[in-house]
């Protein structure tokens, strides 16, 4: 196994401690239990980190994060890389503007995505997603179908979507927005539900999502 020459090195380096450190971020949230759920992040044109199947998020290292080619091949690293492998990669020759993915089974969403029902916009830190959080028809883990169907419903316009009677995946332009995405999700998820519970939620019109993604793009320090 070899690293590619095109790889930067120091950015592969400090690319694999981010996808360690959000696996326990993720469970740090909530996020997930046990080995649940995986993070990714795009290295050039044509590669990304993943973190490795089945393995406690506690325990994962820098060190330990393989790195695979775009057709889901491990080039490097000791630990076979995530099941759900072939969903990242189709993402990543989907979508040129992605730079980060997580996926995660966090709860109020995945309740959700168990009953096949989208997250309305309901909360207007839905926009972080789009104008809901559209469902994937239910395919097996780890499956290149479920990588199609879940490509196909993010589309160029979604940030995340549901995956039928499964969870969440969530994109973004590095790790750490996917991360940001992932935990908005299961926020406005977690109002939708408690909204339905006691009544009919309000939502958001187009127009009002439009201009929120237009105000997020330019949000806190980021001019
Ligand atoms: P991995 O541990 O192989 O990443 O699988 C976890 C998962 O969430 C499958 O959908
Ligand atoms: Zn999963």
């Amino acid at each position: 196994m070899t690293i590619p020459d095109s790889i930067d090195t120091d950015e592969l380096t400090t690319k694999r401690q981010t996808i360690a450190d959000t696996g326990r971020d993720m469970l740090d949230q909530g996020l997930t239990k046990g080995t649940g759920g995986n993070v990714s992040g795009r290295v050039g044109d044509e590669y990304a980190v993943i973190s490795p199947s089945g393995m406690a998020y506690e325990e994962i290292g820098g060190a330990d994060v393989p790195l695979v080619d775009f057709e889901a091949e491990t080039l490097d690293g000791e630990f076979e890389p995530s099941a759900e492998t072939p969903m990242h990669t189709m993402v990543y020759r989907q979508r040129d503007d992605v730079g980060g993915i997580v996926h995660n089974h966090s709860p109020y969403a995945s309740t959700f995505a168990s009953l096949g029902e989208p997250i309305g916009p309901s909360h207007y830190l839905i926009a972080f997603a789009g104008d809901q959080v559209p469902v994937a028809p239910y395919e097996t883990y780890g499956t290149p179908e479920l990588g199609k169907i879940a490509a196909d419903t993010l589309g160029d316009e979604y940030n995340a979507c549901l995956l039928e009677n499964h969870g969440v995946l969530a994109v973004g332009d590095d790790i750490g927005s996917a991360f940001e995405t992932a935990l908005m999700v299961e926020y406005c998820a977690r109002i939708h539900y408690q909204a339905l519970s006691i009544g009919e939620p309000n939502l958001l019109p187009d127009d009002e999502i439009e201009r929120l993604t237009e105000s997020f793009a330019g949000y806190g320090q980021q001019h």
